[in-house]
Order: C-alpha cells, then structure tokens, then sequence
C-alpha cells in the first residue's frame, strides 16, 4: 500500500488538522471550541489501555475496542441527533474518528 511514514503522518493529520478544517467550515463562529471538542474525542482511544498490548500496529482498532465499535458508532450517532452545536462538534469528531481509524486500517491492511 503506502509507506508506514506516509502512513501515519496522514492518520495523525486526520485526527488533528481535520478537525480544524471542518470545525472552520462548519461553525466558523465558534471554530475554536468546535476544533477543541473535536479533537478531544481523541480520548476514546482510552479504550486502548483494556487491551494487551496496549497498541499493536498489526490490530485494526475498529470492532476491537470498545469505544472502536458499531454499537459505539451508534451510540455517536445519536449524539449528533442532541440539538446543540457542541454535541454535533463531539459527535462528527467520534465519528471522523472512527474513520480515520479504518482509512489507517485499511492502508496498513489490517482490515
Ligand atoms: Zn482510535
């Protein structure tokens, strides 16, 4: 597929230039705040620290951990449904999240 350093410089990009990009486009009035909550749904990775080990390159972390699941991805879903910017702003981040996770899956060819 792609080199791991490629890899991983987009995965991390993902997860932290994204957001800022879609916070800009989607709540330029509180775009600060919503790139903020966006990346703090980063801490679902917390689910990680129930595995063993805590992170292997060679496991795809969706359908894996917990918080990585289809039942969790609805449950994010839902969330976008609270009429609030800022749920919207956590919701879209936990779903981008995921996939950013399965891109990263799938170029490491994990899936
Ligand atoms: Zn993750």
């Amino acid at each position: 597929m792609i080199d791991d350093v490629t890899r991983t410089i987009l995965h991390y990009s993902l997860h932290f230039l994204a957001p800022v990009l879609f916070a800009y486009l989607f709540w330029r009035k509180n775009w600060r705040l919503a790139s903020l909550l966006m990346i703090g749904t980063m801490v679902i990775d917390v689910d990680h620290l129930l595995a063993t080990p805590i992170f292997d390159p060679n496991r795809c972390s969706i359908g894996f951990h917990p918080l990585h699941t289809i039942w969790a991805g609805i449950v994010y879903l839902i969330i976008w449904f609270i009429p609030s910017w800022k749920f919207k702003a956590i919701a879209a981040g936990c779903l981008f999240h995921l996939l950013t996770d399965s891109i990263d899956c799938y170029l490491g060819g994990v899936i």
